[in-house]
């Protein structure tokens, strides 16, 4: 029996994706889709528009970075609490039952072959197609530069994040560095959080370490605040602002 029909979308949405460029963007929280079979996991609309199910405005971003600095993108559509794409398989995370205080009915007392339709259709499909693009982009600049587009949470559990973008990594990372100093110059108004509002480092952090760490690659990994893009105009601003930092900072021409 398969978990999705055949009209629900793919598990993984592509632009750009036939363009020879210096790096390549990754959006693993872009949507919030719920298969039918999965009856929204047993939650209201309500909780369906949080940030629990999606990286608000994360998709809008990346798209705007793909157009404005030619790049390829990659998304899953599907909302991370039928499976996170940025989660190993098989830990608490992957699944949760909980997330931010709010249960989550549909993914209580799971059967292992509903488990195991969700990471075949879903989980390793998307990042097949992820290794696929970023293999076929490092044909053309072996040293391409992978780009994670995640965003977060005004407050978590009442504590406000004054943070209005952040980066994160573990160890030395001199592209984060260059992109820090090009963002003090260009946008010193902007706050940006290093290694804020939490770090880089965790195992359970299935995309950077899959291919980064293993793979040695160059990453930056962005968190744009979610109330700072949740409207056309605010991915617009965010989006000039960021485009320009990278822009400046690895994709000039000289
Ligand atoms: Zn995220």
């Amino acid at each position: 029996m398969m978990l999705l029909k055949p009209h629900e979308p793919a598990p993984y949405r592509l632009q750009n994706e036939d363009l020879q460029a210096p790096a390549v963007l990754i959006c693993d929280h872009a949507g919030r889709y719920i298969p039918e079979k999965l009856n929204q996991l047993g939650l209201n609309g309500e909780d369906l528009e949080k940030h629990i199910a999606y990286d608000i405005g994360s998709a809008q971003l990346t798209d705007f970075l793909s157009k404005d600095l030619n790049l390829p993108a990659i998304y899953c559509d599907y909302s991370r609490l039928v499976i996170d794409v940025n989660r190993k398989p098989g830990i608490a995370d992957s699944i949760p039952e909980i997330s931010d205080q709010v249960h989550i009915p549909g993914n209580k007392n799971l059967q292992e072959a509903e488990i195991h339709a969700r990471q075949n259709e879903i989980f390793w499909p998307y990042h097949e197609r992820v290794t696929q693009l970023i293999e076929q982009t490092e044909k053309h600049d072996p040293d391409c530069l992978l780009l994670f587009v995640h965003s977060f949470t005004p407050t978590l559990n009442g504590a406000p994040r004054p943070w209005e973008m952040g980066l994160l990594w573990v160890g030395v990372n001199q592209d984060v560095d260059q992109f820090a100093a090009c963002q003090r110059d260009l946008h010193p108004d902007i706050n940006l959080g290093l290694n804020e509002p939490y770090d880089g480092f965790g195992g359970c952090y299935f995309s950077l370490y899959e291919y980064t760490f293993v793979k040695k690659r160059r990453y930056l990994v962005i968190e744009v605040r979610q109330d700072l893009i949740s409207s056309s105009d605010g991915v617009k601003k965010m989006g000039k602002i960021l485009s320009s930092t990278l822009k400046e900072a690895f994709f000039r021409k000289t």
